[in-house]
């Protein structure tokens, strides 16, 4: 039996073609599964009871659903997706001004280790597949009031999406194709901790927004807190991304996860200002997230302050980004894959901002 969430328009096409079905079946199969997020073959009430049944003897429609939601609060919402391995990924919903941004994992696990972020610490698991990839939509719809509408998708959760290529290209033309979830290409960003050759195919595959995160402005700094700096380091990473094909008004977000008296210094503000000249971005400040067991500590609010003040001295636009959602595990770092250990790491969150 096949999971028809784990195929692209493509696919469909040909599996059609061999069952000897009508070429426009694709097109109904595909809007249902993806458009309309129906769960049953069944529902499909467009395509002939005997059509049905023959699909229904090869295919399913995968995605357990949400498992459990939980709710900050300020209104952030995370919710746990069980999948049949017993492995599970945790994704976000971050409400906004006028957005709802849902944040998306792409692996289980992740093999980076990057030293302040809680997804390391359990190692990797394995890649999602495009099922569990466009479940975690189809899920956060489902959880969603009647009045609500996802406006943005992220690739910022667990896992480097980059590693994961082949399935995260899929997604990726799903979000955006009209026929399936219609998201249009500047409301989806792929967050990577630098994978280099993914960002060069991801230049010549997708007009998605491209995030990275720089963290230090080092090797010897951003090798200490990210291990991934050994294979991709930061002089080939910048020229990547001053290479990286940019649409007209488009900017890549450079993400820096400030840790207190690690890489908060105004140095490394000054620093960071030269590294980044010459690239089109704007610049996300994220302060420390913190979880049981970590080595860092969240900067002083007067650091961050300062921080953002030499980048928008030096010209960058540059946002501090509290993360939302730290007193249920949900924000940047502190996704773990189980609602026990997330609550674990919550609930430190939540002790550190009680006595900061
Ligand atoms: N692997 C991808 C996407 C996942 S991490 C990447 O590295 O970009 C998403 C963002 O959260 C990254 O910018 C990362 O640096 C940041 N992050 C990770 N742990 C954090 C923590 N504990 N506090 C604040 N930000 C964190």
């Amino acid at each position: 039996m096949k999971d028809l969430r784990n195929f692209t328009y493509e696919d469909l096409a040909q599996e059609v073609k061999v069952l000897e079905e009508k070429p426009y079946r694709a097109l109904q199969i595909y809007s249902w599964v993806f458009r309309f997020g129906v769960t049953s073959i069944d529902a499909m009430t467009d395509i002939s009871k005997a059509s049905r049944e023959k699909l229904k003897e090869l295919f399913f429609i995968g995605g357990d659903g949400a498992v459990k939601v939980i709710t900050s609060s300020d209104g952030t919402r995370k919710f746990l997706s069980g999948f049949s391995d017993g492995l599970s990924v945790e994704s976000v919903l971050i409400p906004g001004e006028d957005r709802l941004t849902l944040c998306v994992s792409s692996q289980a696990g992740c093999a980076l280790r990057c030293a302040f972020c809680v997804t390391g610490k359990t190692g990797f698991s394995r890649n999602l597949t495009l099922s569990e990839l466009s479940s975690q939509v189809l899920s956060a719809r489902a959880i969603l009031s009647p009045n609500e509408r996802v406006t943005n998708v992220v690739l910022m959760g667990m896992g480097e999406p980059l590693l994961n290529y082949d399935n995260v290209i899929k997604f990726i033309n799903i979000l955006t194709d009209s026929r399936a979830f219609g998201f249009s290409h500047n409301k989806v960003t792929l967050s990577t901790a630098g994978i280099i050759p993914g960002i060069k195919r991801l230049g010549e595959d997708a007009k998605i927004n491209l995030a990275v995160s720089i963290n230090a402005t080092d090797d010897k700094t951003r090798g200490d807190i990210m291990p991934v700096n050994a294979k991709y380091p930061l002089k080939e990473l910048i020229s990547a991304l001053k290479d990286y094909p940019l649409a007209n008004k488009r900017f890549i977000t450079i993400e820096y996860v400030l840790l207190k008296s690690v890489n908060d210094g105004e140095g490394r503000a000054v620093e960071l200002a030269r590294l980044l000249r010459g690239i089109r971005c704007k610049i996300n400040l994220i302060p420390f997230n913190g979880w049981q067991g970590a080595r860092f500590e969240t900067p002083d609010e007067r650091d961050v302050t300062r921080f953002a003040d030499v980048l928008r001295r030096a010209g960058y636009e540059t946002f501090i980004r509290f993360s939302k959602g730290a007193d249920v595990g949900a924000a940047c770092g502190q996704l773990s894959g189980s609602f026990g250990k997330g609550f674990a790491g919550a609930q430190s969150a939540a002790f550190q901002a009680e006595t900061l």
